[in-house]
């Protein structure tokens, strides 16, 4: 339903849950973050309102971060319980993933993970996404851009509508994202990166805004900047606007 990313020099998690607060007229029913650290990522997540999710962040806290994501929930498949809640994580441990929209071909592509061995742990759409997206990964050559290449041979198996955003553990500086039949906005600040679901998730920050189309991966990468491309890998310039509202 909401979704935020950071990438900048602040704290992530400070900007991400001003974002998701920014967010909450939306509706949801859980919520949930990821941040990378170094040579890892942290999750939390948890049902209910922001206030749960903070409560439990009061208690146990996540490392220290400057880059990060998070999400706020309105469920269309699997009930609002914590494991349900977004980010999903693959089940090597490596990707978060956090989805508005429905993956509608994802019981195939379940049944597809499970025979190749992998566990779910929710019931939603979402998972699956971070399982497909985690073992394209591995079979992609390493290189500047690789979790951008993943993220587009994933995008194409995709049915449905999505804005997704993710992150690996073994890329600490870079997030994706992708888009089909549902917004994905990236704000550009001085030195930082936003993404959000729409313009409330960053418009306390800055108002250059960079508008994704139909079937578009995102590159945020904290040393190449942005980098907008189709689902088979050409450059594409996203519109450029400035937000002309109050925050
Ligand atoms: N279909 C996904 C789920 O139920 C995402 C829902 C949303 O847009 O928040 O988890």
């Amino acid at each position: 339903c909401g979704i935020v990313g950071y990438v900048g020099p602040q704290n992530a998690l400070d900007v991400v849950l001003e974002g998701l607060r920014r967010l909450e007229y939306r509706g949801y029913d859980s919520a949930g973050v990821a941040v990378l650290t170094d040579g890892g990522m942290a999750t939390a997540k948890k049902a209910g309102k922001l206030a749960n999710l903070e409560k439990q962040l009061g208690e146990q806290p996540l490392p220290g971060s400057t880059i990060g994501i998070g999400h706020t929930r309105w469920a269309t498949h699997g009930g609002p319980t914590d494991r349900n809640a977004h980010p999903h994580v693959s089940a090597d441990g490596k990707v978060a993933v956090i989805h508005n929209g429905i993956i509608e071909n994802f019981a195939a592509l379940r049944a597809e993970c499970e025979a190749d061995g992998i566990e779910f742990s929710s019931e939603t759409d979402t998972e699956v996404t971070a399982h497909l997206l985690a073992s394209v990964y591995a079979q992609t050559p390493a290189g500047p851009g690789r979790l951008a290449e993943a993220m587009r041979a994933t995008s194409r198996r995709l049915e449905g509508a999505f804005t997704l955003v993710a992150s690996h553990a073994d890329e600490p500086d870079t997030l994706v994202a992708s888009r089909r039949n549902s917004p994905l906005v990236v704000g550009v600040g001085d030195g930082e990166y936003f993404l959000g679901s729409d313009v409330a998730a960053f418009i306390a920050h800055t108002r250059e805004a960079r508008e994704l189309g139909q079937d578009q991966v995102v590159e945020i990468d904290r040393e190449r900047g942005l980098t907008v491309t189709d689902f088979s890998g050409n450059a594409v310039e996203p519109h450029a606007y400035t937000v002309d509202w109050d925050a």
